[in-house]
């Protein structure tokens, strides 16, 4: 418990973690992620229980607007109840910590508990917490549009980017936003608000996607922005499922209507200073965000702004590979592309992982220029392989990946986004 002693009096104040209704999205991320199952939710909120949480902080990187990072220093025998957090509409106002009741106390002079610190130190340091943006990036707007007021989408294109025999169908969907104002940048997300109910007859939760599109939209002036969306038909364990987010974008037709909410992030974001590099490292539809900032270079829509890119990018095929043919054609100047095929027949299985020890040198080059910036979005898995990749290079060079990995992040120079 992340607690401290006041006084004379042994009373313990807690500083106990809430979510802020008004923010929260209900996406189910901080459900999912929590260890130990001190989050839960009804049809209005998503709560916090004080007996259970561990102040692991594990829930407060993912979530994708910042609801879940909230704090109110109680008494530990007051703590705001399941029942009352079920109720809330917004958030209650810190009580002063000489105004918590204290019985008996002679002394209320309190200091704060280590865990506030910590707390405080990991939002900034991206070690368990946030990591902080590149120190160039632009300043990003985030929940422009929420679940009661979200912005409407007309969707002006869906083209198949997989070939037809693909096994997967992934899709690449431009929404138009009217009169609408929903700036995002590169490496931000919004959310889908799916029509319908869930089997508990409750809306949909929130399915969040990377803006594939760079700031000025897909069509620069046209207010629109592309998603990367893949129809999920198996869960991760490959039993059947509609994913009902994506089988719903997938299925729109030109003209249809979405509601959007959003945008969020606030750390996977781009450099904007001239000189800075993009390490780029991704799987399948976690391209997204590398195709909105390779086309945020590649457009020079702010010439001062280069420095070399490089992405290894993993798929099963080459026709499973969204945006393969525009890429290829990128020219070699202007990115280093490497592509890894885990299922070609007769061929071995490549990962992304394979491929950064095949070019370690160049890779290590880009590591040890203090510019260069390292993102990585998609499967989950390749986190470790990625990591193990990373050290194997760096141990190789001269380097200590462990050290260098918690100065990237500590910089705002390496982002993680995987699921
Ligand atoms: P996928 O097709 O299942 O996999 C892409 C490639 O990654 C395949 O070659 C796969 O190889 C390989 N792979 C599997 N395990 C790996 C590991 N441990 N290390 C390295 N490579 C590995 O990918 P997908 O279904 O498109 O999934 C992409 C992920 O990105 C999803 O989890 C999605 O939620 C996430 N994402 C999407 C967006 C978006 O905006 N749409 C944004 C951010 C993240 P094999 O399967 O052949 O082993």
């Amino acid at each position: 418990m992340a607690a401290t002693t006041v006084g004379t009096s042994q009373v313990t104040i807690l500083r106990q973690h809430l979510i802020d209704p008004e923010i929260c999205i209900r996406c189910n991320t901080c459900e999912e992620t929590c260890p130990v199952n001190a989050i839960s939710h009804d049809s209005r909120n998503y709560v916090v229980d004080a007996s259970k949480c561990g102040f692991c902080y594990a829930c407060i990187s993912p979530c994708p607007t910042g609801a879940i990072d909230n704090w109110r220093h109680v008494r530990a025998d007051h703590a705001y109840a399941l029942a009352d957090q079920l109720l809330w509409d917004t958030l209650p106002a810190q009580i002063a910590m000489a105004e918590i009741p204290i019985v008996g106390a002679d002394d209320t002079a309190a200091t704060l508990p280590d865990d506030v610190e910590r707390i405080a130190a990991a939002s900034t340091s991206g070690q368990g917490g946030i990591a902080p943006p590149p120190w160039s990036a632009a300043h990003p707007y985030v929940n422009l549009y929420s679940i009661q007021k979200p912005a409407l989408a007309t969707v002006s294109g869906n083209f198949r980017l997989t070939a037809e025999d693909a096994s997967s169908d992934i899709r690449h969907i431009v929404l138009d936003f009217g009169n609408a104002s929903l700036p995002v940048l590169e490496g931000q997300t919004i959310g889908i608000l799916a029509p319908g109910l869930d089997a508990h007859g409750r809306p949909h939760h929130v399915r969040l996607y990377s803006v594939a599109s760079p700031r000025d939209g897909e069509r620069p002036r046209y207010n629109n922005l592309s998603l990367t969306v893949k129809r999920v038909t198996t869960d991760h364990e490959g039993a059947q499922v509609l994913g009902v987010a994506s089988n719903f974008l997938c299925d729109l037709k030109k003209g249809d209507q979405v509601h959007v909410v959003g945008p969020y992030g606030t750390s996977f974001l781009m450099p904007n200073h001239p000189g800075s590099n993009l390490l780029m490292i991704c799987t399948g539809t976690g391209s997204a965000p590398m195709r909105a900032m390779t086309e945020r270079r590649r457009r020079k829509s702010a010439p001062k702004e280069d420095g070399k890119l490089m992405l290894f990018f993993g798929a099963r095929t080459p026709a499973e590979l969204p945006y393969f043919g525009p890429l290829t054609r990128l020219p070699k100047e202007f990115i280093d592309i490497n592509l890894a095929f885990s299922r070609v027949p007769e061929q071995p299985r490549q990962y992304v992982q394979d491929l950064i020890r095949a070019k370690a040198e160049a890779v290590v080059n880009l590591l040890r220029d203090e510019n260069t910036y390292l993102y990585l979005c998609g499967l989950k898995g390749m986190e470790k392989g990625v990591d193990e990749a990373f050290s194997d290079i760096c141990s190789r060079h001269g380097l200590d990946w462990k050290s260098l990995q918690a100065e990237l992040l500590q910089q705002g120079r390496y982002h993680v986004e995987t699921y």
